[in-house]
């Protein structure tokens, strides 16, 4: 039998600096690798997770690279100007992999939606000054999503999309991917069939570890190591060949990214 030949990829979106993997985050590290995720791209949540984020890419420095930028559930009316100033400061202290994660979430309230817009917006700006691609995260708040995005031009991944068809092709043709991670497997949801439609050429992969994990880990912790799952599940449902597949996506992942 010959041997197997062994895909390559990218988590382009994992938290594995959290302190769900304090305990033995250098074994799911080399798990990630076994499983053949050659690159783990961290994205930032707020200022209290800086220190961790950098000291887990310097650590790891071949496998993991850093976002810079604040999720829209850290801000609040009080905090906003410190948390963008602190952003703006790491921006100008050293190079990042991209801006992130960044956007809009109106799931919880809406108490702070005027925030979250002018702080995604200032953020679009930098990754245009700097040129960085931006990981997005947009949660009940497409619409608003879109409207701000929309006077931006940014390369970059709307993270763990959950959107319609009609987002979906909004989103490709403002020139960003769609970022597909362990919710495309799970049974009701809706993903698999956007991707279906738009083709896989136009997604990268991720785990949003340590959440949402793909089945058959589904309610577990997430890890990187999980990847092969979500990519086998997208070239079984949509009747392409893994290799295939794999390849499209992960230089997808390095063009955005620039790995
Ligand atoms: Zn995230």
């Amino acid at each position: 039998m010959p041997k197997k030949k062994q895909m390559i990829y990218t988590d382009t979106h994992s938290h594995l600096y959290d302190q769900a993997f304090d305990t033995d985050r250098g074994e799911v590290l080399q798990r990630a690798l076994t499983y053949g995720v050659k690159k783990i791209i961290l994205p930032n949540v707020d200022s209290t997770t800086i220190d961790d984020m950098i000291a887990m890419e310097e650590k790891y420095s071949s496998v993991c690279e850093c976002l810079m930028g604040v999720h829209p559930t850290s801000l609040t009316d009080e905090n906003v100007e410190k948390e963008m100033e602190t952003v703006e400061k790491w921006l100008e202290k050293r190079p990042f992999a991209g801006i992130g994660e960044i956007g809009m979430d109106l799931y919880w309230d809406a108490t702070y939606k005027d925030v979250q817009v002018k702080a995604f917006d200032t953020q679009l700006t930098w990754a245009e000054k700097y040129k960085y691609p931006v990981s997005i995260h947009s949660r009940n708040a497409m619409n608003e999503t879109l409207e701000v995005l929309s006077s931006h031009c940014v390369k970059g991944v709307m993270h763990c999309f959950s959107g319609t068809l009609d987002d979906a092709e909004k989103i490709l043709s403002m020139g960003l991917f769609l970022g597909v991670g362990g919710t495309v497997t799970y049974k009701n949801n809706t993903l698999k069939d956007v991707i279906r439609s738009v083709g896989y050429q136009n997604i990268v992969f991720e785990t949003d570890a340590p959440y949402l994990s793909p089945v058959p880990h589904r309610g577990k912790r997430n890890e990187s190591s999980y990847i092969p799952d979500i990519a086998a599940f997208v070239a079984q449902y949509c009747g392409v060949d893994m290799e295939k597949l794999c390849f499209a996506v992960q230089k997808n992942a390095e063009s955005i990214f620039s790995l």
